[in-house]
């Protein structure tokens, strides 16, 4: 049976990933990271009967995340890790545009650095493992072709990360092909959550099981590549 490491397992995407996680009868332990106390993630690890495993892991610490690394490879009793979903991230306004961002630092250390740190201390795990995937969770408003588009939304920082996270997506990929990797950047759509706001056209559940099928369903040819569970008027 599968096993997952899942960043940002506290609310959101990540926390409804990890519930359809432990849904599913292929999937063995589940070890859900989250940077504080949560207390509907403590109530689902309590229900699933220690197939789901709570690790502390804030990703902007680099030494956090080395720890954490260590935690899963202990709770993983000598066995690989098959899947590494990098879900956690921050959105960031500034809403005076681009020239008063002050905090691309800030969103660049949770999102980029954060995703770097995450999957170069979990690669030693996942080369053990049978799927060897990473699922890097990305955004459309980091696509540079749909810039334009995507301009009033006052979140330039937000949308430089995912970019980056993209680009650092495909250096991995084709770092690790030959060694049999499968890893991605993926987009979950627009998604009624504390990020995507209510607006949005997504309920959390449907943005979930959507990202697991492309998640569960990935083939070493999607290596490097961006997939896209498509908002409504978006293309590829
Ligand atoms: P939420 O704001 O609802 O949740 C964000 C999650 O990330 C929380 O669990 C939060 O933890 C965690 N997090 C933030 N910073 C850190 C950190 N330094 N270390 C560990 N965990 C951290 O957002 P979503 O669930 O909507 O977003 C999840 C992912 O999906 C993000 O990468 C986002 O960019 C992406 N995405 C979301 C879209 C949407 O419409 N919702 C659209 C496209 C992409 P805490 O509770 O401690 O703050």
């Amino acid at each position: 049976m599968a096993s997952y490491v899942i960043t940002g397992a506290s609310r959101g995407l990540g926390l409804e990933l990890t519930r359809q996680l432990s849904a599913r009868s292929e999937v063995g332990k589940i070890f859900a990271t989250a940077r504080g106390d949560s207390p509907k993630l403590q109530e689902l690890a309590k229900a699933s009967s220690g197939r789901i495993v709570v690790i502390k892991l804030d990703v902007s610490d680099e030494a956090a995340v080395k720890k954490a690394a260590a935690e899963v490879e202990i709770g993983l009793a000598g066995k690989g890790l098959d899947v590494l979903i990098n879900n956690a991230g921050i959105r960031q306004f500034s809403q005076k545009g681009t020239s008063s961002m002050e905090n691309l630092q800030e969103s660049f250390t949770t999102n980029v650095l954060g995703v770097h740190w995450v999957t170069r201390a979990f690669i030693p795990l996942l080369q053990k493992g049978n799927q060897k995937k990473i699922a890097n969770i990305s955004s459309t408003v980091g696509s540079i072709t749909y810039a334009r588009l995507v301009q009033p939304i006052p979140a330039p920082a937000y949308k430089i990360t995912k970019t980056a996270v993209n680009a650092l997506t495909v250096q991995y990929a084709l770092d690790y092909e030959n060694e049999g990797f499968t890893i991605f950047a993926l987009s979950p759509g627009w998604l009624r959550t504390d990020l995507g706001g209510e607006q949005a056209d997504l309920s959390v559940e449907d943005g979930a099981e959507a990202t697991l099928v492309k998640i569960l369903s990935s083939t070493k040819e999607q290596n490097g590549q961006f997939l896209n569970i498509k908002a409504e008027g978006w293309g590829e």
